[in-house]
């Protein structure tokens, strides 16, 4: 017998989902015949697809049974059963990476969301919040060795070779006292309805009733029986008029391993050249790994019923990863190659019009529901706005979906209704990008457009500093960044020629004091209350953007200086202009161009340096 230890993440994980999934731990059930019924999709595939495969005739199924004298449960499946390395693999580790950052972040968080854990697949391990021990015993499809796995979760587990029929899987629970409840006909039958009534295969369940006799009278004997307990149709497949909204909840729980119920949910059967049925569902919360390079996809893809795949990133474009559901196509071949379908034909009209479907009903939403739509944008905004920069199709119909803050206007708001706001001479869209909302409202760039009237879009995204400027216009509108020099001269801030010529001596000092850290020192005209700000020249990356890519580790040739503009009104200048004290003047330079930078909420090259001045100038 071979003991193993668990990898460190596993026992992690493990304590995680015991202590913040406690009070769902019914949910096993529904984890155990999710994992069934993959295994059986798996060999299902396997047999279509594989010719060393194609003899195995099975008829799928996955049984529940237990001895509530012995206290077990047990549920097996005939899917594709896993040989000594897979279950080192699969029960041993944690495979994805995302999966290991998560739990590092679940680990941090001391409130331990539970929420946030509804909301990824806790999987197999959820056995521990019911058992004392759980031993697996199962043969690969196609081999003649079955092995057992045996563990108390606590830190390591066995494996041996042991004896199965045939292929497939069967997980033996020694159920502990909070388990002891699941020992039960009753319970075990409604936890299947609730969780697992939509799994395409049957759910079979095996008790002993107790016998009468002909009057009624109990006889102290038992029958044994055997029956299907779920509905094991294929949801998707039945008619749009047959199905409440407890069924696609249920469905959706089901292929998401969420607690959570869905935000929306599409349903289309398309029949036409191309046939197949879509059920796309918008989770109510982003999915954990959303913004993880290694995220899990979720939406499956069927021929005919048949499984093909649920690892496929590219059935719909990325900036919908966070989508859950089906697709079913009649017209797929069977053994449709996993590494081909990008270019399959079939696939990309039914990728395409998945795209039209999705983006049309949530144009539809918005309009119709506008709470439901604000939940949808608040987790889903920024996913929309990598569609924009990638998805040069849908542009049109990403622009209407989109939105932002405003300078002007509570919560959020889109294009279009900026655009209905716009004063009559207003030439462009006026927008913000930087790193934090808060830190933007109180930006010094906005003073002149606020004292006009003008709206300003608030964009505090990383990706709106590089979607704004590629989109460059909604309908006829251009997209102009106010952060950007001349940008106020749009608007009424005309600069004073005179003043420009009295001053212009004074910015000439500042210039000199500052040296090679800007790259201009300017008059500005679109400054009321705040001593200066930072612009930067026409297509020159932000500050925040050289930021980001500094960050990134892709900073080289990015690095722009800034402009420095400065308020010819503010005394700090006005204290400036008249002395002649260099001193002074290097002073008042040095904290114009840190003040500016603060706000930005960018670095400063000396901070200590930065007090000393601006002490000095105090004093
Ligand atoms: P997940 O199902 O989210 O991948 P689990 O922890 O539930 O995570 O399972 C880990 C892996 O173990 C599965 O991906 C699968 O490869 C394997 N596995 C679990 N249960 C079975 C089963 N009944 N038959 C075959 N393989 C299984």
């Amino acid at each position: 017998m071979a003991v193993h230890q668990f990898q460190a993440e596993v026992n992690q994980l493990l304590q995680l989902i015991i202590h913040s999934l406690y009070s769902h731990r019914e949910i096993f059930l529904r984890e155990l015949v999710s994992n069934a019924s993959d295994a059986i999709d798996k060999l299902k595939y396997l047999t279509l697809s594989d010719d060393a495969y194609k003899a195995i005739a099975f008829e799928p199924a996955i049984s529940i049974s237990f001895d509530a004298a012995a206290g077990t449960l047990s549920i097996a499946d005939n899917g594709v059963g896993m040989d000594e390395a897979d279950l080192v693999e699969n029960l041993g580790t944690i495979a994805r990476s995302g999966t290991r950052r998560f739990i590092e972040a679940m680990e941090a968080d001391k409130r331990k969301d539970s929420n946030l854990i509804g909301r990824f697949g806790v999987g197999f391990y959820a056995s521990y919040m019911v058992a004392d021990e759980v031993t697996v015993t199962t043969r690969k499809a196609g081999q003649d060795t079955a092995w057992v796995w045996k563990s108390d979760g606590k830190g390591s587990y066995d494996i041996e070779p042991g004896a199965r029929e045939s292929h497939g899987t069967t997980v033996v629970l020694k159920a502990n006292d909070d388990g002891r409840e699941f020992l039960s006909r009753w319970r075990l039958e409604e936890l299947v309805k609730k969780y697992s009534n939509h799994v395409a295969f049957p759910i079979r369940l095996a008790y002993d009733e107790d016998e009468y006799d002909e009057k009624g009278k109990k006889k102290g004997s038992k029958i044994h029986k055997d029956e299907q307990i779920n509905s094991a149709q294929a949801l998707w497949r039945r008619p749009k008029a047959e199905l409440k909204d407890e069924d696609y909840v249920e469905f959706f729980k089901n292929i998401s391993d969420s607690d959570e119920a869905p935000l929306f949910w599409t349903h289309t059967k398309a029949e036409g050249t191309i046939e197949y049925t879509t059920l796309f569902y918008i989770p109510s919360k982003a999915p954990f790994d959303l913004y993880h390079a290694d995220y899990k996809p979720g939406v499956k893809l069927y021929v005919r019923r048949v499984f093909i795949t649920d690892d496929d990133k590219e059935l719909l474009p990325v900036y919908l990863r966070f989508i859950r559901g089906v697709i079913d196509s009649e017209d797929l071949p069977l053994n449709v190659s996993r590494e081909l379908l990008q270019q399959n034909r079939v696939m990309n009209s039914i990728r395409t019009a998945s795209v039209k479907k999705v983006l049309s009903e949530l144009k539809d939403l918005s309009t119709a529901d506008k709470d439901k739509y604000a939940s949808f944008i608040a987790e889903f905004n920024r996913p929309l706005k990598e569609g924009l920069y990638g998805d040069f199709a849908n542009r049109e119909a990403l622009l209407e979906l989109v939105r932002f803050k405003s300078s002007s206007v509570d919560g959020w708001t889109s294009f279009a209704d900026y655009k209905s706001r716009m004063k009559d001479d207003q030439k462009a869209i006026w927008y913000l990008t930087g790193d934090a909302e808060e830190r933007l409202r109180k930006s010094p760039l906005l003073e002149m457009y606020r004292k006009q009237g003008v709206e300003v879009l608030i964009c505090p995204d990383e990706i709106d500093e590089l979607v704004m400027p590629m989109v460059g216009r909604f309908g006829d509108i251009e997209l102009k960044a106010i952060n950007r020099a001349g940008a106020e001269k749009e608007l009424e801030g005309k600069p004073d020629e005179k003043k420009a010529k009295d001053l212009a001596p004074a910015i000439e000092r500042i210039k000199k004091a500052l040296g090679d850290e800007v790259k201009d020192v300017r008059l500005s005209s679109r400054l009321t209350d705040s001593p200066s700000c930072i612009v930067v020249d026409g297509d020159d990356p932000s500050l925040q953007l050289q930021q980001f890519m500094k960050s990134m580790g892709r900073a080289d040739g990015i690095e722009v200086k800034p402009i420095l503009e400065v308020n010819g009104d503010h005394p700090l200048f006005a204290r400036l202009s008249a002395s002649d004290d260099e001193t002074l003047a290097a002073d008042v330079s040095r904290v114009l161009l840190d003040q500016a930078l603060l706000v930005e909420g960018a670095p400063i090259k000396d901070p200590a340096d930065f007090v000393t001045r601006m002490n000095r100038l105090i004093g």
